[in-house]
This record gives C-alpha cells, structure tokens and sequence, in this order.
C-alpha cells in the first residue's frame, strides 16, 4: 500500500511526498511533531502537518538564513537562534571561525530531542562547545537580553500558535534592543507566491524599526512556492555594499560568494509586492 503525506500550509493547494517510513510521531506540547522516511527527500521534519526541513534540501535553507547575515556582519562573535530546534543554522553558524557563542532558543525541547535523535546531519552542531541550548519562549528571551547579539536568526515556524509574536512590529523592536549596535537579524518571512499579504507586512514592519532592511531569495524544493523570501533588518551594514571578495570559500552546497548579492534581487512580481 502507498502512504503519502499531503503537506498542509496552504489551503487550496498541496505538495505530496510518498513515506518509506514513519520514524516516530507524538503530540508535544506545543506541536504534532513527526519524523518521517520519505522516498524522495529521505527523512523530514513534520511539525502540525507542515514540513519544517528535509535531509535531501536542509542546505538551501540552513545556509542562506545563516551565512548572509554573518558574512555581512564584520565580525560576529556572539549569535541567537530563535527557534531552529532541527540545530540546522547552528551547524552553519560554527562553520565562522569568529562566532564564540551560539544560543538556540526554542520553544519545544522535543523537537531539539528528536532531531538530535533522528537527523544527526542536522543537528550535528548542538554538540560544539560553542552551542547553547535554551528551552523557552523567544518573545521572552529577546526582551530579556539587552545589547548582546552581534546576529539574530528567526528560525521559526509559521506564523501561528507559538510562533504568531514573532512576526510582528513588536518582536522586532525588541530584536533590535537586543541586538549590539552594529548587530543583523534576519527572519525566514513565508512565500510571497501564495501569502504576499504576509510578505508585505514583516517587510513593511521591519522596514519601520531597521535603517537598512532588504529581502533575499532561495529556492527550497519542500518549501510552497519553492522561492522563499528572507528579511534582514540591520543597524548598520548593507549586505548590498560589502566587499564579496573577503568571503573565504566555505563548505556549502547552495551559498557562495557572488550569491551574496545576487539572492537580493527580486523578481518584479515580489519587488512590486513589497516596493508598493
Ligand atoms: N525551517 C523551518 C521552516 O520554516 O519550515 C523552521 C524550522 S524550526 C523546526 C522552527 C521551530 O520554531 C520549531 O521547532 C518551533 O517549535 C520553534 N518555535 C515556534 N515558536 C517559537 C517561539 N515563540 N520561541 C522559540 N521557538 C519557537
């Protein structure tokens, strides 16, 4: 008998992926988390239906949300992940040899558990010394620390349950003030193809709190719409103004230098969504 999941974000519209395997299911308190064996993708991530990353195409986006906001950042030494319990951004975080400290802040431990367990490729950096996990609320993690992240990363579910705060004016002004005065956030912010009413706001609320802020594309095959938008709110420096050819050659698949800037040029469709 074939068994299929039918990924569930978008209402009228579907991608489907045929299961070798259902490795483990449960109801967290936050979540239904599963982890599945799939044919195409190998094993994959589940959280309330929606697929939250994939052995096959982790790369495309555990990169390009970590590496462009550290290699437009001088020198960051100290990095907060929020959400990104899968450990997927860690791992590339400590691929920079400035970064001295790394806390993931998510919500649900058992993500963080089961992908430890379950997607050791991924996960793999939560055990550098480097890497510290904190188990709680982002919202309150941020208001809570002043002045102290070089970079933030916005690793989160969609906007809804327990991640619905972090996609709002006020989240990034607390984000900011947690922030060094010279300090990058950048936030995964959904498909402009099938949600631009959400793309357009976190681009037009972050665009009220960060002097500089621009959006950057990558194309992830499990993600709807395939081309996902990226926001990065940053105090000072321009990702579009930095010099391309200090960036060392890095163990990536998806990210390399000339990339850099060019991932920030939009298609007229998503230029005009956010521009007007
Ligand atoms: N790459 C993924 C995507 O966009 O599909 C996101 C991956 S990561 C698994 C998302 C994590 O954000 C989840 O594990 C979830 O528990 C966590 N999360 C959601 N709301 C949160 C909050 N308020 N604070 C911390 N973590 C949160």
């Amino acid at each position: 008998m074939d068994l299929w999941l039918k990924e569930g974000q978008i209402e009228n519209a579907a991608m489907t992926y045929k299961i070798k395997e259902t490795i483990h299911t449960e109801k967290t308190e936050y979540q239904d988390l599963a982890i599945i064996d799939t044919y195409e993708f190998g094993r994959m991530l589940v959280l309330d239906g929606i697929v939250q990353t994939t052995i096959k195409d982790e790369f495309v986006y555990h990169e390009m949300i970590s590496h462009i906001p550290l290699y437009t950042h001088k020198k960051p030494k100290k990095v907060l992940v929020v959400g990104g319990g899968d450990g997927g951004a860690i791992r590339e975080i400590l691929k920079h040899p400035s970064v001295e400290k790394v806390v993931l802040c998510e919500i649900d431990k058992r993500v963080v558990d089961l992908s430890i367990e379950y997607l050791p490729e991924i996960s793999c950096g939560l055990k550098d010394p480097r890497a510290e996990v904190f188990i709680g609320d982002g919202i309150k993690y941020v208001l809570e620390h002043k002045n102290e992240f070089d970079v933030i990363i916005v690793d989160s579910t969609d906007p809804f349950g327990a991640a619905e705060g972090l996609f709002n004016v006020n989240f990034y002004k607390s984000l900011y003030e947690c922030l060094t005065e010279d300090g990058i956030f950048v936030a995964q912010t959904e498909t402009p193809f099938y949600l631009p009413h959400v793309v357009k706001k976190v681009y037009t609320d972050i665009l009220n709190v960060f002097p500089v802020t621009r959006m950057f594309m990558a194309a992830i095959p499990t993600y709807p719409g395939v081309y996902w938008s990226f926001t990065m709110g940053s105090k000072k420096y321009d990702p579009l103004e930095i010099d391309i050819n200090n960036i060392p050659d890095l163990d990536t698949k998806y990210y390399h230098k000339e990339l850099h800037k060019s991932c920030f040029v939009l298609p007229k469709y998503v230029k005009d969504l956010i521009e007007k």
